[in-house]
């Protein structure tokens, strides 16, 4: 197991995980408790992370994060299935009305 990736954003770590096993990737989640710990702990140590249980998949993973962190920074546009082209600060197909899924 190896850690790929930490923040303190409880909900950026759970897309990354639940984008990841829709990748084929096992990975797992920690630290999603913040309850717990803090103030015992250096606080980077409470964030939430995510690990990937074989560590054959690093790579792999660490592409797909950089892509959905690419994504999340610059307003890249994307295309549709629809096969129209929208501009990276929206969500949602102006045309279609179907959501950016990513990758
Ligand atoms: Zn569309």
């Amino acid at each position: 197991m190896k850690k790929i990736y930490s923040s303190d954003n409880i909900i950026m770590a759970g897309h990354i995980h639940s984008l990841l096993e829709a990748n084929g990737i096992n990975c797992h989640l920690r630290n999603m408790n913040l309850s717990g710990g803090i103030g015992e702990l250096p606080i980077n140590e409470c964030w939430p992370e995510v690990w990937v249980n074989d560590e054959a998949d690093y790579s792999l993973a660490e592409e797909i994060i950089t892509a959905i962190l690419n994504k999340t920074d610059n307003n890249t546009s994307w295309k549709c299935s629809c096969g129209e082209t929208v501009e990276g600060q929206f969500d949602t197909c102006w045309s279609c009305g179907n959501t950016n899924t990513g990758l």
